[in-house]
């Protein structure tokens, strides 16, 4: 390498000649110049200050709690459980600790539907920039089975993030309708339900921690065909379920010890679990291998009334928030009386989807009136009220 002083040696790089730069350095097979040792100087601790960005979780528990508060109504408990597993998790996989002494905590969002479970997982992984894949238990099969390889979730992560290995590492996969994967009954001998125990058994590596062989085009893998290797060790797992039917398990469970503490049941009756406890969950068919990495269990509160009203109108991306910014675009103030929404949130818990069902009853009502406002010309205001909601809800 020398600093070279002949004038028709130009810089590899930008192309300038000797005389029309300060300096440059000569290689083997390359020379470079002053300014473009100072730009890529310049990029290159850009990229380290940006992997650092991405490295270091940003926001403490409680901060993490209070940004989901903006979007997800209730569920305080579950919040501030996930906000501080994801806090932990990722304090740990970013503080370089490679020989795995701790168990990573997946967790397992018990609840109706329409409560919420996919909402946190993702609102909570964009409040921590962390890519996201959200799939359904009910798709996946063992290997060998028709239906999507267990492998493929990973290879929707993969896809996610731009087949960048280290991102896909520290990612998050979201499994919904995990119950649905449960044995049909506790008694293996008789009733198994292969497929369901199957998959449970094919998910139980890749959630623990391997390193997965992924093909990357997806379907299912062949010989000579080229494989990407993925470390799941780090990557964290949510899993979530109705599980219809776990509180009859619970309460058997309850009623159970009732009989055992007879003279102090009353006051054993408040301290008795009525959380759901991994024995429960092995009663509703899940094998205690894979309740073993699912090691937090939270569970999310049925929605009542007063929280779909709320979740209409109060959170940053409400349903109601959506709608009136659409009208306003058109210039147009749109504007709903209480008791019209009220009325949107009767209907949805006849429904009994949770806070699902807001949307689609929303879209149905408004739907008309999105057709035709945009070519009528000179309308100002829009005033939604209970009759016009009551109208719409007999036609829908
Ligand atoms: P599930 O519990 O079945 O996974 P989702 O999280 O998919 O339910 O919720 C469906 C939709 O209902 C969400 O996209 C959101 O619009 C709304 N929603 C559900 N729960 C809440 C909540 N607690 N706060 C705000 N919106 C909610």
């Amino acid at each position: 390498m020398n600093i070279e002083n002949n004038l028709n040696i130009y810089c590899s790089f930008c192309g300038k000649k000797k005389n029309q730069i300060n300096k440059i350095i000569t290689g083997i097979k390359a020379n470079i110049c002053n300014k473009c040792i100072y730009l890529y100087n310049k990029i290159i601790n850009l990229n380290i200050k940006k992997k650092k960005k991405h490295d270091t979780i940003k926001y403490k528990p409680q901060k993490i709690k209070k940004k989901l508060d903006k979007y997800i109504i209730g569920q305080n408990n579950t919040k501030k459980i996930i906000s501080t597993i994801i806090y932990n998790h990722y304090k740990l996989v970013n503080s370089g600790e490679k020989n795995h002494l701790f168990n990573k905590s997946n967790i397992l969002l018990v609840g109706p539907t329409g409560s919420g479970k996919t909402l946190i997982a993702q609102t909570i992984a964009k409040i921590i920039n962390i890519p996201i894949v959200i799939t359904d238990a009910t798709t996946l099969t063992e290997a060998g089975y028709v239906g999507e390889d267990v492998e493929n979730i990973i290879l929707k992560l993969l896809q996610k993030c731009n087949f960048n290995i280290e991102q896909t590492q520290k990612g998050i996969i979201f499994i919904d309708e995990i119950d649905k994967i449960a044995k049909k009954s506790e008694n293996i001998s008789i009733t198994r339900d292969v497929s369901g125990e199957g998959v449970q058994q094919a998910l139980l590596k890749i959630i623990e921690g391997t390193t997965a062989n992924i093909p990357p085009q997806g379907g299912r893998k062949h010989p000579h065909q080229e494989l990407i290797q993925i470390n799941t060790n780090n990557i964290l797992f949510i899993c979530g379920g109705t599980f219809n039917g776990i509180n009859k398990i619970i309460e058997k469970r309850l009623n159970k010890t009732n009989k055992i503490g007879y003279n102090i049941i009353t006051k054993n009756k408040k301290k008795q679990n009525k959380n759901i406890e991994p024995k429960d969950l092995i009663k509703f068919g899940l094998i205690p291998e894979f309740i073993g990495r699912l090691n937090v269990i939270t569970q999310l509160k049925k929605l009542n009334k007063f929280d779909l009203f709320e979740i209409l109108t109060k959170p940053k991306n409400a349903i109601i928030k959506k709608y009136k910014y659409l009208f306003k675009l058109e210039n147009i103030k749109l504007h709903f009386h209480e008791k019209a929404l009220k009325e949107i949130v009767k209907k949805a818990i006849k429904k009994k989807t949770g806070a699902r069902g807001l949307n689609n009853i929303m879209e149905n009502i408004l739907m008309d009136l999105m057709y035709k406002i945009p070519s009528i010309k000179g309308m100002k205001k829009i005033i939604i009220d209970k009759s016009f909601i009551k109208t719409k809800l007999n036609l829908c």
